[in-house]
């Protein structure tokens, strides 16, 4: 059966720390393209202009239900039910913030792997923050995903999942302020997205793809975040889809980086920098540096410096810097930076000509920080 192109086979598998195999899940529309929905169809002895119709339902109306596709047969919807459109993750928890304009839910999948995601609502414009893995194999110790290890690598059909139903709730107006449409996608949910990598690409394609197969977004408005997966880095800007890569750098030394960030023993920071001017040249994308500031360990001064030379050195207007007060996890030493210290600090950056704006920690009061809710859960599970 055809499932969505997949970009070419280099070895991309990063992970470092996985806790237990499970299954694949079940196919489902969404791991599919056009080919592969109307072999279902063609098995099913129904004519291929079906699959526009279902394809219009799920990615225009954003239904994952056979039963809402009323123009199709009846016995069809049934068939498409057991066929394509199994339930692939159950909402089992509900947390908001914000007056109802942050809303986090915890998904448990079909063998139990949990994940996240947060859908935000701005004043002018909506952002749903994904995942692309149950748990994490890059091991930061400062995030409670970290902690979690990895459990297993999603499916396509698992992350669009994730949009279809935060699109859906904004466009059935659930969320305060009427309803409207989802604006932008940010992998930066549980997991290391370049890790997945598959995955990410059948997503992103599902979502800049335009109607009646995709969601017809702009890359510009999807942001692939990474801890540094250098050959990864490099194969994304070939892609030919440019996306916004947000590359988590978390300290300019290599020193406190491979510390904080265990991968960086096999890129380093320079590599990681190298990798992402590289994407700039490539896609025109200026890139985001993500710096998430903890109390007297990355937050320095001198780092700030540091990071403005090093990223100074690598020419000007390409990258961007979006420091983040950390969202301690509970019980962690790992804490967020004083106000005055966050502040000298991206004063030191633009002083350095970086643009520099911090990033708004939405959501720290419903256990907002990726991967806090499940690894609650691991411990009292539900
Ligand atoms: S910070 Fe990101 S890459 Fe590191 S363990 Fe957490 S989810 Fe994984």
């Amino acid at each position: 059966m055809s499932v969505r192109p997949e970009p070419l086979g280099m070895p991309l598998d990063f992970s470092t720390k996985v806790k237990g195999r499970r299954g694949k899940p079940p196919q489902h529309f969404a791991d599919l393209n056009a080919d592969g929905v109307v072999e279902v169809l063609t098995e099913l002895n129904q004519p291929r202009y079906r699959a526009a119709q279902i394809a219009t339902h799920y990615f225009s109306r954003f239904s994952a239900s056979p039963a809402e596709m009323t123009d199709l047969p009846t016995a069809l919807r049934d068939q498409l039910t057991e066929r394509i459109f199994p339930t692939l993750m159950k909402a089992s928890r509900v947390l908001s913030a914000d007056d109802g304009t942050t809303v986090k839910t915890l998904w448990h999948l079909f063998d139990q792997a949990r994940v996240e995601s947060v859908l935000m609502r701005y004043p002018n414009r909506t952002t749903l923050c994904i995942s692309s893995q149950a748990g994490c194999g890059m091991a930061c110790p400062f995030c409670a995903t970290g902690q979690l290890g990895l459990t297993r690598n999603l499916s396509v059909a698992e992350i669009v999942e994730q949009v279809r139903a935060a699109a859906r709730s904004l466009a059935d107006g659930e969320i305060p302020g009427g309803p409207t449409n989802l604006n932008n996608i940010v992998f930066m949910g549980m997991g290391e997205p370049l890790a997945n990598y598959r995955a990410i690409m059948g997503t992103v394609r599902a979502l800049v793809t335009p109607a009646p197969w995709g969601m017809g977004m702009s890359a510009r408005n999807i942001t692939v975040s990474t801890v540094g997966l250098v050959p990864a880095m490099r194969k994304l800007a070939d892609e030919g889809i440019p996306v916004t890569l947000a590359l988590s750098l978390h300290a300019p030394d290599d020193d406190l980086r491979s510390e904080l960030v265990p991968i960086n023993t096999r890129w380093s920071v320079n590599e990681a920098l190298d990798a992402a001017r590289h994407y700039f040249d490539v896609t025109g994308r200026r890139v985001s540096i993500e710096y998430a500031l903890i109390k007297d360990m990355n937050d320095h001064a001198w780092r700030a410096d540091l990071l403005g030379r090093k990223l100074n050195a690598r020419g000007r207007g390409w990258v961007h810097v979006n420091p983040i007060p950390l969202n301690p996890t509970p019980g962690s030493i790992w804490t967020a930076s004083e106000p005055e210290v966050e502040r000298e600090f991206v004063a030191r950056l633009r002083a350095h000509g970086i643009p520099t704006t911090i990033r708004d920690t939405r959501g720290s009061d419903i256990d907002g920080a990726c991967g806090q809710l499940a690894a609650v859960e691991e411990e009292q599970p539900a």
